[in-house]
């Protein structure tokens, strides 16, 4: 699927009626804090290119972007590095602007001609570009990137579990080529603007100021972040991403289906920060893998076996991006009224029930439970800022367990996770914690305090793994 079919295909709000004659593109980079398969970058390149005006990228640093932290922003921080480095190498420059993203866009995108917008999929994101568009006096284009099919395409509405999401999602992209390509990034034609109408200038009048430097983590000191949670020695940015991939994909891909559930072993790709940021692309991920004849065809994502990526795929892309649709279409995921009625139901009726033990959102933090092997996937949480995925259904059911009230479980899974996760405040983080209290799951055998709710135990984990070599590995 090419040009304007691929364009209608991907954008989420396309032109409006408003003129278009300001003096810059303007890419408003945000969720795809990458150069290579870029979508909006690339659009927005050809939209320079055909009208012949220079283009404008810019990047909005809020040191104080809902529950971001000194973690958080390193990673990021790594990430605009290489973007900056990556575009200077097709002739265009980074603008970080140190400012909310509301003012400095409307500010940059005064005197343009079109603005193009990632799309970001959690409410905070998407209200934020909506308000932002609305002020702006020209055309926005939302591009619907970091999925491999607009989710307005997949489905209109909340899936109930990942099977229904993964027919929708396999009829589409079993169509022949609709997956789009990837495109070469071609430098716009024309360079340097004239005087007064460069970018800084817009930003300058506006009271704005903006990095005087290439963005990197010696930058955050200057910017007050909360520095509660220290960043990880973990190196973020496009080219890091790229190298955990190709790992993956030639050391470890291969067995990721027998291996994905153990914690002791390096299983799993380890990829969801370097998604969270945008450092990489999902279709990357795909195009790369049917390139080298590792994916043939979605007849099954989940068959293992069919294709050494099937598995890998089917959480890629169906389970990723069925949090996706859940963030959409659920009004409600910063709590437990999130969840389907027969999960709020149970959990209800089960609320009184006695607990084996209940701890504070401080004891949870502080790894000062019972359980050496609860301790043990929160103090890697905090140390490293990733926790296994099995430890982290795991530490979720527990909280759920072990807290005196089904709503503040919720609240605390939600909080700690976001806070101290590298790939945190994602649309995988709500769905993640939903699921531990039933969303996208069916009733299993009735219990106390999970009623039917799907509960783990302790012993289930040692039939999978070496529990007690995970334990003394995080010092518990
Ligand atoms: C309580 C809880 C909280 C979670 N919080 C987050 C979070 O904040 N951010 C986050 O990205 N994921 C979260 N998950 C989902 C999952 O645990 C992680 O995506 C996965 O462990 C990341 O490791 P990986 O990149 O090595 O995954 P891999 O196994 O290598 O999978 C590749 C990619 O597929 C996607 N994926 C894998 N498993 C899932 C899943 N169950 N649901 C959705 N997508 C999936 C991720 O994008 C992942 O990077 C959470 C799960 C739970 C139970």
């Amino acid at each position: 699927m090419k040009g304007m079919e691929e364009m209608e295909h991907r954008i989420s709000r396309g032109f409006t009626e408003r003129p278009a004659s300001g003096g810059r593109i303007l890419y408003w980079m945000q969720a795809s804090v990458r150069v290579r398969d870029n979508l909006a970058l690339a659009l927005a390149l050809d939209e320079a290119r055909e009208r012949r005006l220079p283009l404008d990228v810019l990047f909005c640093l809020d040191a104080r972007y809902p529950e971001a932290n000194e973690r958080s922003f390193a990673f990021l921080l790594d990430g605009l590095a290489d973007a900056s480095r990556g575009l200077e190498a097709l002739g265009l420059s980074l603008t970080v602007a140190l400012s909310a993203a509301d003012r400095a866009v409307a500010a940059a995108g005064e005197r343009a001609a079109a603005v193009f917008f990632d799309e970001g999929y959690l409410p905070f994101a998407r209200s934020q570009r909506a308000d932002i568009a609305a002020r702006l006096p020209c055309p926005v284009i939302t591009v619907a990137d970091n999925v491999s099919m607009p989710p307005s395409l997949v489905s209109a509405k909340e899936e109930w579990s990942a099977a229904t999401l993964r027919a929708k999602l396999m009829r589409l992209v079993s169509l022949e080529g609709s997956l789009p390509q990837s495109r070469p990034l071609e430098p716009p034609l024309r360079g340097a603007p004239r005087p007064g109408e460069s970018i800084a200038e817009s930003l300058f009048a506006a009271g704005i100021r903006v990095l005087e430097r290439r963005p990197g983590r010696d930058t955050l000191e200057s910017l007050g972040v909360d520095s509660s949670v220290a960043a990880t020695g973990e190196i973020g940015g496009e080219a890091a991403a790229w190298d955990r991939w190709e790992e993956f994909r030639d050391e470890r891909l291969a067995s990721y289906d027998s291996a994905r559930n153990d914690p002791n072993i390096a299983g799993c790709s380890g990829l969801s920060p370097a998604l969270h940021f945008g450092h990489i692309s999902p279709l990357s991920i795909v195009r790369d893998l049917k390139a080298r004849g590792l994916w043939r065809a979605p007849a099954s994502f989940r068959a293992a076996g069919a294709d050494p990526a099937s598995k890998f795929l089917d959480e890629l892309l169906v389970r990723r991006e069925l949090s996706i649709n859940f963030v959409l279409h659920n009004r409600r995921i910063d709590s437990w009224d999130c969840l389907p009625p027969w999960a709020r139901a149970t959990l209800e009726r089960h609320r009184a029930d006695g607990r084996s033990a209940s701890y504070s959102l401080e004891e949870f933090e502080s790894a000062a439970t019972h359980e050496r092997a609860w301790n043990a996937a929160q103090r890697e949480l905090m140390a490293t800022g990733r926790m296994h995925g099995h430890m982290r259904m795991y530490w979720g059911k527990k909280i759920l367990e072990w807290s005196a009230d089904p709503g503040e479980a919720y609240r605390i899974a939600l909080l700690l996770n976001n806070k101290y996760a590298l790939d945190g405040r994602d649309p995988n983080s709500y769905a993640g914690v939903a699921w531990c209290f039933g969303k996208h799951d069916r009733p299993w055998g009735e219990r106390a305090v999970y009623g039917t709710v799907r509960s783990m135990v302790e012993s289930g984990l040692r039939r999978k793994f070496d529990l007690d070599a995970y334990v003394r590995r995080w010092g518990a």
